[in-house]
């Protein structure tokens, strides 16, 4: 079982901020942003290619709502998933960065950078 279904079973543990039936949102553990939200749908889907429309019909929803219980939708954030090798992807797990609380810049998007303070 992957990491992130392990979390949405709660066979780990994980800082949460929002959860629903299908859905939940929790902070990463390793931060780039004051905010650093990571959301997940808790059944298992490898990443953004393979997930279907329906689900992420359900999954918009969820993100806005994440995003406006953090205020964000007032300040304004990022929406990030990372797809596959090339994207970056560490977790082969559906997820979704919401990243806020600065102004972000874009320029540090670059691999060599991922790890840095945005
Ligand atoms: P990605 O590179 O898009 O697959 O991102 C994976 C993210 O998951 C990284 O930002 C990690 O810091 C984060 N992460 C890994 N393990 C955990 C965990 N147990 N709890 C919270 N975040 C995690």
């Amino acid at each position: 079982m992957c990491i992130f279904c392990k979390i949405a079973k709660g066979e780990l543990p994980s800082n949460k901020v929002l959860e629903d039936d299908e859905f939940m949102a929790f902070h990463d553990i390793n931060p780039i942003a004051p905010v650093h939200i990571l959301i997940i749908p808790k059944v298992h889907v490898e990443n953004f290619q393979s997930a279907s429309s329906e689900l992420m019909a359900k999954m918009t929803p969820f993100i806005q709502r994440v995003a406006k219980e953090l205020c964000l939708d007032q300040t304004g954030y990022r929406l990030i998933a990372n797809n596959g090798k090339d994207g970056g992807q560490e977790v082969p797990h559906l997820h979704f960065h919401l990243l806020g609380g600065a102004r972000l810049k874009w320029t540090h998007l670059a691999k060599d950078d991922t790890h840095k303070s945005l």
